[in-house]
């Protein structure tokens, strides 16, 4: 039979799918999620394992519809809370029609294979995005190029800067070809599936990441208590800021409040910027010991395990 004239595809061309971001801590994950969907809904720190929960941005043409999944690092899980990160990246995998699997340049290229060997459990496409082009020179970005490519054989490589937005249109065009035919699963204008108050919290904590060092922002989680929007009035939110010991929550506040009143103001503003209005924003802290490894604390978090 001469099939040249059937049409290509019988649902009106349109593709659609999810597409898992995946790769080792401070890879550039968030910065290429928050880059393909022309929007900031993940948070990126210079820190690693800023990441803890799957984000979800969704990107949307007449054509098209990609969901990505952004996932904590693929790292080796030394307490509860980063198996919970761990399994979040691995069902993500799991769950993709495309698995977008992000090298750092300034890398060795070994470090790859375990990223690599994470995308081969998943049955998507695979697309390897060789990041942070930027910071290093041509003379060696191209050998690296030749070397990946030789190994990755026919899977596509595409060197990018997600920081800069270099090469992007060349990742958007394997994005496109390896999605799957498929109808809409949001409406055009949906760009996330999160409600308002988990990025709050988010930015909160982004900000805990920007102003403290050491163990703090790792040991803190924080959790919106109430978010209130009442006409003619700036919105309320009460943001939690639990630790795991007292000392912790010493420098969390601060002499006489400095440091929890400097946090207060950077967040307000970077919220207020998210959500286009202003707001007025309480902050307390509050200790649960050894919340990270406690699974009674994490699924009451919502971190499931
Ligand atoms: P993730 O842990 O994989 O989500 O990484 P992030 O997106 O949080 O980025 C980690 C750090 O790398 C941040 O400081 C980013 O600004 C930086 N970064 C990400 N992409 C690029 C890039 O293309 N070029 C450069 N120079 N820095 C980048
Ligand atoms: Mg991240």
């Amino acid at each position: 039979m001469d099939d040249t004239n059937l049409p290509e595809n019988p649902d009106g061309g349109f593709r659609s799918g999810y597409v898992a971001l995946v790769g080792r801590p401070n890879v550039g994950k968030s910065t290429l999620l928050n880059r393909l969907v022309g929007q900031k809904l993940a948070i990126v720190t210079p820190k690693p394992q800023t990441t803890r929960r799957r984000v979800v941005g969704i990107w949307s043409d007449d054509t098209h519809q990609m969901i990505f999944l952004d996932t904590p690092g693929l790292i080796r899980p030394r307490y509860r809370l980063q198996s919970f990160m761990l399994q979040v990246a691995r069902s993500a995998v799991s769950e993709a029609d495309v698995i977008l699997a992000l090298h750092d340049a300034t890398d060795g290229v070994d470090v790859l294979q375990e990223t690599l060997h994470e995308s081969a459990k998943g049955r998507g496409r695979l697309i390897v995005a060789l990041n942070k082009i930027d910071l290093i020179k041509k003379e060696r970005l191209l050998p690296m190029i030749d070397q990946l490519s030789r190994e990755l054989a026919d899977t596509p490589l595409v060197p990018v800067s997600a920081l800069r937005g270099e090469n992007v249109e060349a990742l958007w065009d394997e994005l496109r070809e390896a999605l799957p035919i498929g109808p809409p699963y949001y409406p055009p204008e949906a760009v996330t599936e999160h409600p308002e108050r988990f990025f709050v919290a988010e930015i909160v904590r982004e900000q805990i990441l920007f102003q403290f060092r050491d163990e703090v922002p790792y040991a803190t989680e924080v959790e919106v208590e109430r978010f209130e929007e009442s006409p003619g009035r700036k919105d309320e939110i009460d943001a939690v800021i639990y630790v795991e010991r007292p000392s912790q929550k010493g420098i969390l506040i601060g002499n006489r409040g400095a440091a929890i009143k400097a946090l207060g103001i950077a967040a307000r503003a970077e919220i207020e910027a998210f959500l286009e209005r202003p707001v007025v924003l309480k902050l307390f802290v509050k200790v649960v010991p050894g919340w990270r490894r406690d699974a009674r604390a994490l699924r009451r978090m919502g971190f499931m395990t």
